[in-house]
């Protein structure tokens, strides 16, 4: 599906909220408050209707579309742009936009490794410097590529901080000696390490996948990296990340759309709320 697609499937509100039904109650429409089978009015708003406890819903209710001044429509065109946009097209930006910049933490086995990017000097080029990514990988799970200035302990915290959830089961790194002080008291106990110089893979403790991730990053910038100054390095790793990640998810549109209408909405006030407890 392409951008005029979209348009043309999803261009009004009715369209819109037809898909959204389908997506959000696959088996018949549910009341919201009690699970029993509600009816649809015959109304303008595509209303539903709950009989057993009298309650009134749309399949937007409770969603992060409702209390949107913003069209169904160009909700769908914004997510499909977020969606397939090879840039990233500030994928961020995007999100500050239409209300979902909370970034899941990764959590289960996660694996960190640093490389170095760059650092060469080529013919008739300036030399470059050598940029810093910071990769972290949860085992079966999602890839985030992170430009830091210098791999020391302090910028690994921030970062760790940033897209690590506190239910992390276990981190693995090599011996490298700036991790155990990134590493808070908790996340010490949870650390395993894989001594390179000595063995590649002992049982499940290894940083295989982070570095498989890295190869594929590395035989993207060959030949390219004079084009990718460090200024556009973090673009590059949101553009490399966002494609490693959905590279089994033909369906990330339907999917991004389907997760937006059946994840509950996070108010500030639940999410502080959450945060304090
Ligand atoms: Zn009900």
């Amino acid at each position: 599906m392409n951008l005029v697609d979209i348009n043309t499937l999803f261009g009004t509100e009715d369209k819109c909220r037809e898909l959204l039904v389908r997506l959000r109650f696959p088996e018949g429409p549910r009341c919201l408050r009690c699970k029993a089978p509600a009816v649809e009015l015959e109304t303008e708003k595509q209303l539903f209707y709950c009989k057993d406890c009298d309650y009134q819903f749309s399949v937007t209710s409770g969603t992060v579309f409702n209390d949107s001044h913003l069209p169904l429509a160009k909700w769908f065109l914004t997510t499909h742009l977020l969606c397939e946009a090879k840039k990233g097209m500030s994928a961020c930006q995007v999100q500050r936009t239409v209300g979902m910049s909370y970034k899941t933490m990764l959590d289960g086995k996660v694996e960190i490794d640093e490389t170095y990017i760059g650092g060469k000097a080529r013919r008739g080029l300036p030399r470059t410097e050598k940029q810093v990514v910071i990769g972290i990988r949860q085992r079966n799970g999602e890839l985030r590529l992170i430009h830091v200035n210098e791999a020391t302990s302090e910028a690994i915290r921030k970062v760790m901080a940033e897209n690590i959830s506190e239910d992390v089961e276990v981190l693995l790194t090599d011996e490298s000696s700036i991790y155990p002080f990134a590493f808070t008291v908790d996340q010490k106990k949870l650390h395993k390490t894989i001594c390179h110089s000595k063995e590649y893979v002992v049982g499940d403790v290894h940083t295989n996948t982070v570095e498989s991730a890295f190869s594929l990053l590395k035989r993207g910038i060959v030949g390219t990296w004079h084009k990718v100054s460090a200024k556009h390095l973090p673009a590059y790793l949101e553009e490399m990340s966002f494609r490693f990640n959905r590279r089994k998810n033909p369906d990330l549109f339907l999917n991004t759309l389907r997760h937006m209408v059946t994840a509950p909405t996070l108010t500030f006030q639940k999410l502080t709320k959450e945060k304090a407890a």
